[in-house]
């Protein structure tokens, strides 16, 4: 194991002058390679996607292979490193808590530890000065906002000049032995991520063309979608969608957005109430994640699961839907 996954030090680094708290410097090496992971590769593998498919490149085993792969990785996401880790809304045990850092980490988005300190702050300043990804972050007009949204989407991967400091926003994660290793082991669950499908696809088909398909398909266009669909959540759904619920941000309900992500486009309710494990809590509101959740609790996985308080709920209501 590595000097950098010992146990956090004791006080977060003193910010450095005129710097938001909480932050460091993003060196140059790392955003350009937030440019070509996160921003550039998914739209390059998308844009590919279509004419591959068009032309009939898509058969049933890589839909199926790719389907569970999103599925996974969106629960991984969702579940893990959202609500568990993030936020804390449930506790379960070492076994599962590792499963859900994996299929989390096969989504592509980075170590779970980096992810829950910019998701953390985001909470705390959401679409106010420090929130790192706020599409409201250049005005509310038109060429403003558009520029908002593709900021929200993936623009600030590359042009955020500090990150989050993961000793100020994630002390207990930094300090739980099994995540230090998964984070340590992060470009192997890449490799895992890429690897699963493909390998499965070949074995299914009997022939290296069905790895290399797979491959394509499972493991790489099946990434750039789940990017997509995450990064939507912090786009659309603090942009467009009704407010139900009264918060301090523009976080809104997106049914689609919500249909894409397993129930984390209900994200209005999330923001009035983080920690509650349940981002759908009005009629009609599906939330698969939650649903996971509870199986998982009635299995004896999962304790402590924060369901959300009724009088809660309807005390947060907006007097009338809409905005
Ligand atoms: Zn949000
Ligand atoms: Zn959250």
């Amino acid at each position: 194991m590595s000097a950098s996954t010992g146990p956090p030090a004791e006080s977060p680094a003193p910010p450095a002058p005129n710097s938001p708290p909480g932050t460091l410097p993003v060196t140059a090496g790392r955003r350009a390679a937030y440019l070509v992971v996160l921003v550039v590769l998914p739209v390059v593998l998308l844009a590919a996607a279509v004419p591959v498919a068009w032309g009939r490149g898509l058969g049933a085993r890589d839909a199926v292979i790719a389907a569970v792969m999103y599925v996974i990785s969106i629960f991984g996401i969702t579940i893990g490193y959202h609500r568990l880790f993030t936020h804390r809304s449930f506790k379960c045990g070492r076994p599962l808590r590792a499963v859900l850092a994996l299929a989390g980490g096969m989504a592509m988005e980075g170590p779970v530890s980096l992810w829950a300190a910019e998701h953390r702050r985001h909470h705390k300043y959401a679409d106010r000065p420090g929130d790192p990804h706020s599409p409201w972050r250049y005005g509310d007009g038109g060429t403003a906002l558009l520029r908002g949204l593709l900021h929200a989407q993936v623009g600030w991967f590359c042009t955020a000049r500090r990150r989050s400091d993961r000793r100020h926003w994630v002390p207990d994660l930094l300090a739980d032995r099994d995540l230090r290793r998964i984070d340590a082991a992060y470009p192997a669950v890449v490799a895992l991520a890429l690897l699963l499908p493909a390998t499965v696809g070949g074995l299914w088909a009997g022939a290296w063309s069905g790895f290399w398909t797979a491959l394509f398909w499972g493991g790489l266009v099946r990434y750039a979608v789940v990017h997509h669909v995450t990064w939507s959540v912090n786009s659309i759904a603090h942009t467009f969608g009704t407010q139900h619920f009264k918060t301090r941000d523009r976080s809104a309900d997106v049914r689609w957005v919500a249909f894409l992500t397993l129930g984390e486009g209900w994200h209005n309710w999330h923001h009035a109430d983080p920690s509650c494990a349940r981002h759908g809590v009005l009629p009609g509101q599906f939330d698969p994640s939650a649903r996971l959740i509870r199986l998982f609790e009635q299995a004896g996985w999962a304790r402590e699961v924060k369901w959300p308080d009724p009088r809660r709920v309807a005390a947060g209501r907006l007097p009338q839907d809409g905005r």
